[in-house]
């Protein structure tokens, strides 16, 4: 129960929470909301009719309850929220639309390289108006667009309340906001791809997930959210792994991400990464050295995260579909090193892959709406 409101916004407001509470976790009847949220059962009853006519939540089977009438299961309609997530790095635009039911409809990746500048930005309204395929500014449905760029969330502010950094330093987020006829918030990158390991309501998870991307990083996600004290956690790309490692952005040596970025196979090896794999095919000696180095790293980096948190490690970014293809060597050098000399069931990844921070971006919106 909501209190110190006008009657208009206690109910409002207890209207908001039955949607959260049936969209959270899935099937529910009207007692079970009556229960949750400690409201009469003649409101619910007269709140979820509302949304019912509404189209946001629909009847679903009846429940199993033993004897006598069984009461109906009232669950989300899937497609009744829509959002758009866009992902900007430094050489790619990625782009899902989804459902606030975590269902994907779309999504793509252009190989757009990022530049501050106008013509940037008015090629980004274009891509979206493109790829929306639809008027999107007067659709009930459609709830915005998610733009995960690289950032700093200051201590005990939301997600959605970014300072930018490095790439995207000096980029005027407010101008960027008006070019679009829809509401549009800004995630951060590495927080945006870990939220999209969630899972989805009535079936939360829980992992650590480890982007292996352009950057370095992740989240310890459980129960809906991520574990910390703020919302810092998950800096693994600054675990310190090498002695003799290169410099770091972060003023350090051999951090995780100077041995296990997309961007020092990129570097050292002067080609894109389809171009890596491929001369890694031939036996190139230059890729050889620079792909066992990089799978030594990360074993120790995986390893290291099995001691400490015990739950599934997830991998996630541009490296997945690549990594995939040697999870048998990943897991036979995860299996020689485990403490406890037992199989490596822990290890995942992402479906999402490179996708992972726009579809964490579509998914908050649903968070922010
Ligand atoms: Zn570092």
């Amino acid at each position: 129960m909501v209190t110190g409101m006008s009657n208009m916004e206690v109910r409002n407001a207890n209207r908001d929470h039955i949607l959260q509470v049936i969209r959270e976790n899935g099937m529910l009847t009207k007692k079970d909301i009556s229960l949750k949220l400690n409201l009469s059962l003649a409101t619910v009853t007269s709140l979820i009719k509302e949304l019912v006519e509404e189209g946001l939540v629909e009847a679903g089977k009846a429940s199993d309850s033993t004897g006598g009438r069984k009461p109906i299961l009232y669950q989300p309609v899937a497609d009744a929220r829509i959002s758009l997530g866009i992902a900007l790095s430094r050489h790619h635009i990625r782009m899902v639309l989804a459902n606030w039911n975590q269902k994907i409809f779309k999504s793509e990746s252009f190989k757009i390289a990022y530049e501050n500048t106008e013509a940037y930005w008015a090629d980004l309204r274009k891509l979206v108006d493109e790829f929306l395929e639809v008027e999107y500014e007067e659709d009930g449905c459609f709830k915005g667009i998610g733009i995960c760029i690289q950032g700093i969330i200051p201590p005990g502010n939301n997600w959605d309340d970014i300072i930018p950094v490095e790439l995207f330093e000096g980029i005027r987020m407010d101008e960027i906001k008006k070019l679009f006829p829809c509401p549009v918030f800004f995630f951060e990158n590495m927080k945006a791809a870990a939220y999209s390991q969630i899972g989805e309501p009535g079936q939360r998870r829980r992992t650590v997930y480890l982007q292996l991307d352009r950057l370095v990083g992740g989240a310890v996600v459980a129960d809906g959210t991520f574990w910390g004290l703020s919302e810092r956690t998950g800096e693994f790309g600054h675990m310190i792994i090498r002695d003799d490692g290169d410099a770091c952005y972060c003023g350090q040596r051999g951090c995780l991400q100077t041995c296990c970025s997309s961007e020092v196979l990129r570097d050292k090896s002067g080609l894109d990464l389809p171009g890596f794999f491929e001369a890694l095919e031939r036996q190139d000696p230059v890729c050889r050295e620079l792909w066992e180095d990089y799978l030594k790293y990360l074993v120790r980096a995986i390893r290291n995260l099995k001691v400490i948190f015990d739950i599934d490690i997830t991998l996630g970014g541009e490296m997945v579909p690549y990594l995939k293809k040697y999870e048998r060597r990943l897991t036979k050098m995860l299996a020689e090193m485990d403490l406890y000399k037992e199989p490596v069931m822990y290890l995942k990844f992402s479906e999402g892959g490179a996708l992972d921070a726009a579809i964490g971006a579509a998914h908050l919106i649903f968070e922010r709406v």
